[in-house]
């Protein structure tokens, strides 16, 4: 069975400015999360950048007003994550997360990454009883996840192509190693084609 990393980046929280409106952190929590959801991972420069991303409270606003704009509170987040998510809290204190192995693991806590891996699809599969309930929660099993996985493959797969075929030159034969990637860059688009025909949409 193949497990790749959950995430091969890991957010973490580095701004110090003091804002009284959690808006305002935006471009500064976009920066520290990589530009990356932090609970699912998915790349918000491949969804139309953070203007399409959400500013979540880790613990709920809603339950917590005087975290509001705190910015150890806030994470990165799409809009499905964010939405799924909501008010759920599963102490009545912001301090705990956690309870009986229900809850929610900070995404910038040093082992989150450890709760969930990818199978061969780039599907997230939960890794522990923690990662099951915020599987669960938040929807992680939905379909873009996996495909956004994928596209960010092809990408990789792509950067390694481009000095190669330059190198080539025009009449020169493509070599099997550039062959290999040409067929493993193809089955990952045909994926990517049948998502983009699907009932998927970004919204
Ligand atoms: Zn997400």
């Amino acid at each position: 069975m193949i497990r790749n990393e959950f995430r091969n980046i890991h957010p973490k929280r580095t701004c110090s400015k003091i804002y009284k409106n959690h808006s305002s952190y935006k471009e500064f929590l976009a920066k520290d999360f990589n530009y990356r959801c932090g609970y699912c991972d998915d790349d918000s420069l491949l969804l139309g950048g953070p203007h399409n991303f959400h500013i979540d409270h880790f613990a709920p606003k809603k339950k917590f007003p005087e975290l509001k704009s705190e910015y150890s509170n806030l994470v990165y987040s799409c809009p499905y994550c964010n939405q799924y998510k909501s008010d759920d809290w599963i102490s009545d204190k912001a301090h705990i997360s956690i309870v009986d192995n229900r809850g929610y693991i900070d995404p910038c806590d040093s082992g989150y990454h450890n709760n969930f891996y990818r199978n061969k699809k780039g599907e997230i599969i939960p890794n522990t009883k923690v990662g099951v309930y915020m599987y669960k929660k938040l929807k992680l099993y939905l379909k873009r996840h996996s495909i956004l996985w994928k596209i960010t493959k092809v990408i990789l797969l792509m950067k390694q192509i481009r000095p190669m075929l330059e190198n080539c030159g025009e009449n020169t034969e493509v070599n099997d190693k550039l062959k290999n990637i040409y067929v493993g860059l193809s089955m990952q688009l045909d994926d990517f084609r049948d998502y983009l025909m699907g009932e998927l949409k970004y919204d």
